[in-house]
């Protein structure tokens, strides 16, 4: 059989652990036999980030930025307990904060839906996609715990020496305030990534935030995304048969609790934090849910939701076979090799990440499984695998 041919190399970034070893048998067992694979190779694993200075996440992401198209393993975020086991120079920083920080993106974050594993809210029948703003609000703070009697103020000082200046609270007695901040420039490059993946997916996008209440805050992201989509979206979106809705957060929780799916549905950062926990349960596991950050200019890095499963590697290294779902990680492969064939407009290769995705649901719906869908799937012949016979499973479909 000949195998598929690539034009562009992907940027392929290597991880740590029970998903470095998933990560391989992925590539070994599906993708391979299959595709020529051309991909420039950067081990982002604790060990060579410590070795480069954690340089290599810097070259992993401006060769990105270049290629326009990378999948990623899952990585060690360094705490203190990793900076013994792996006698860290330092405690890097999270490579997936570093990238998302270089390349100013949004990751999207959606179910992978099979028969056979039911969402908790019954009337979702297409996957839910949530943006989140992953740049400030709440996660930027600068907070005050007051300890008495107080008069708190909000003050914004110009180079010029202009000030602006409100009284938050005078406190009679002790309590707390907080400051928080975002930037047009962070709330432009969101608002372009959730109009640009929506025109991607062929999805209508909702956005929603407390602008009722909070009138200069709020309000600038909803009049942003709104001057947006009227100067440089609002005709494409009509080509392409979509709609921009927005409304209140409290009210697209209503909505959405009561649709079938199938939107993508852009979040401020606290928003999505909670509100992709909520899909994630409600769906399975976050070994069910793909990922992808989306930079303003296009640029597309594919990567696993969930975390390098460290667990599952204690048990492999006693010897132990394990049954690690690699459906996430897998997903991330299709993601980006499809991406690939639509940029360099190689038909087969986009046809191979459709089979691929196509042949991994059929595996789990016909009851092939890895141990942790044991018990969220109701199917009448459950075979609980380990991960290599489970892509095995996937390949010999692909094969046929
Ligand atoms: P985790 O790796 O996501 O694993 C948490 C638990 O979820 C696992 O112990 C396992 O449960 C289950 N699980 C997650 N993925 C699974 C899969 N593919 N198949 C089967 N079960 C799966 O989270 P963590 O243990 O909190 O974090 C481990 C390391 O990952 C940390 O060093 C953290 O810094 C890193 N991390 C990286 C990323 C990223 O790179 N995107 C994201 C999050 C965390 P059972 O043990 O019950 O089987
Ligand atoms: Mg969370």
């Amino acid at each position: 059989m000949d195998k598929i041919k690539m034009t562009t190399p992907l940027v392929e970034m290597d991880g740590d652990e029970m998903t470095r070893i998933v990560w391989q048998q992925i590539k070994d067992i599906v993708i391979t036999p299959f595709v020529d694979l051309k991909s420039e190779y950067y081990d982002l694993g604790l060990v060579h980030r410590n070795e480069t200075d954690d340089q290599v996440t810097i070259d992993a992401a401006n060769r990105t930025k270049e290629l326009g198209v990378a999948v990623k393993c899952a990585t060690i975020t360094p705490n203190a307990q990793r900076m013994t086991e792996y006698n860290l120079k330092e405690m890097w920083k999270s490579p997936n904060g570093t990238i998302r920080a270089m390349l100013d993106g949004t990751v999207f974050r959606a179910p992978i839906l099979v028969k056979g594993i039911t969402p908790f809210v019954s009337c979702w029948k297409k996957p839910i996609t949530i943006a989140r703003h992953a740049y400030g609000d709440v996660y930027k703070n600068s907070e005050i715990r007051v300890d008495g009697a107080a008069k708190a103020e909000l003050v914004v000082t110009y180079p010029d020496g202009r000030e602006d200046r409100k009284t938050i609270f005078e406190f009679a007695d002790s309590g707390v305030i907080q400051g928080i901040h975002n930037t047009d420039k962070s709330i432009e490059a969101f608002a372009r990534s959730c109009f640009n993946y929506a025109l991607d997916i062929k999805q209508d996008l909702w956005f929603a935030t407390k602008d009722t209440i909070s009138k200069t805050y709020d309000h600038r992201f909803k009049d942003i995304f709104a001057e947006i989509y009227e100067a440089e979206y609002k005709e494409k979106f009509e080509a392409a048969g979509i709609t921009y809705f927005y409304t209140l957060i409290d009210d697209a929780v209503a909505r959405i609790m009561r649709s079938e799916g199938g939107i993508l549905w852009a979040c401020k950062n606290y928003d999505g934090d909670v509100m992709s926990d909520m899909l994630a349960s409600s769906c399975g596991s976050l070994a069910m849910m793909t990922s992808v950050l989306v930079s303003p200019d296009g640029v597309y890095e594919y990567e696993a939701a969930h975390g390098t499963v460290t667990r599952h590697y204690y048990k492999y290294l006693k010897g132990e076979a394990t049954s690690t779902n690699p459906m996430a990680t897998l997903f991330a492969w299709s993601g980006a090799l499809r991406k690939r064939g639509q940029l360099d407009s190689i038909d087969e290769l986009v046809a191979f990440a459709d089979k691929l995705e196509k042949a991994s649901i059929e595996t789990i719906e016909e009851g092939t499984i890895t141990g942790d869908l044991k018990n969220l799937i109701k199917v009448p012949n459950k075979n609980v695998v380990n991960t290599e016979d489970f892509l095995k499973a996937i390949a010999a479909k692909l094969a046929q």
